[in-house]
């Protein structure tokens, strides 16, 4: 479903992403750690065509991504993201929101687009703020709102960077249990999250990145227990 190869990314002379490789099978949820400033986000955000990459190849659902607008806009249609900051239209009521890229991108009725939007905002358990403005839900309702948002598009895969970072404590498990919930329908997932619990629970393989490097990626059993590097013993050290 996804596939990096041999991928670099600069930002001027500053070597981002280092020869990353990276296959991710249909229905796999892969969860992304790492210290911040490590390249997570720019290795997502080059997987759904935000950054481009310079050399190596990215292949989406069959897809190479290449710097053609409209190669780009076919991937951005299948991947659904979600950031840490919600990234919500303030405004737009929820159910606005879901609808715009459904009637813009889907060319969908309003009628189909809200049927659509109402279901998935009963999906994440918050149908009743449907007609409310963003900025009158809390910050777990909000992401809830981004993740329901993304799924209108029915995505083949969704990504996630960071996307309870933002949240206080007590919301955290809201989102958490969202994404659980897609996780156990088969959903294909990379996650960027520093949530162990939810890496333990739910990912096929734990990927650890430093300096713009994958230095370690296995299964959570595996990786928990006996990371081979030092780096990644010290980053789990830290934050577990
Ligand atoms: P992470 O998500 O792991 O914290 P990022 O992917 O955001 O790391 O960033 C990796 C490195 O690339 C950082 O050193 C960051 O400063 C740099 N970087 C990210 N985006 C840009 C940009 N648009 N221009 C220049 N440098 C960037
Ligand atoms: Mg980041």
């Amino acid at each position: 479903m996804i596939s990096l190869k041999s991928v670099h990314k600069y930002f001027g002379t500053y070597h981002a992403l280092r020869n990353i490789n990276l296959d991710v099978e249909e229905g796999q949820k892969i969860v992304v750690c790492g210290p911040s400033g490590s390249g997570k986000s720019t290795m997502i955000r080059c997987v759904n065509g935000l950054e481009q990459h310079d050399e190596g190849d990215i292949t989406v659902n069959g897809h190479m991504m290449t710097t053609d607008e409209k190669t780009g806009n076919l991937i951005r249609q299948e991947v659904g993201m979600v950031f840490q900051s919600f990234n919500l239209f303030p405004h737009m009521k929820v159910i606005e929101n879901l609808m715009m890229a459904q009637r813009m991108v889907r060319k969908k009725t309003k009628a189909e687009a809200r049927d659509t939007g109402m279901k998935l905002l009963e999906r994440v358990g918050i149908s009743a703020q449907a007609d409310k403005f963003p900025g009158q839900l809390s910050g777990g309702q909000q992401q809830r709102v981004a993740i329901a948002r993304a799924l209108c598009m029915n995505p083949k895969v969704m990504l996630f960077d960071e996307p309870t970072s933002a949240l206080d404590p007590e919301m955290i498990s809201e989102v958490l249990e969202v994404m659980t919930e897609l996780a156990r329908e088969g959903m294909t997932m990379i996650c960027v999250t520093h949530e162990m619990g939810f890496a333990r629970s739910v990912a096929d393989r734990i990927v650890f990145m430093d300096e713009g490097e994958i230095v370690e990626a296995g299964e959570p059993e595996t990786f928990f227990a006996n990371p081979e590097h030092n780096r990644t013993r010290k980053f789990l050290d830290q934050i577990i």
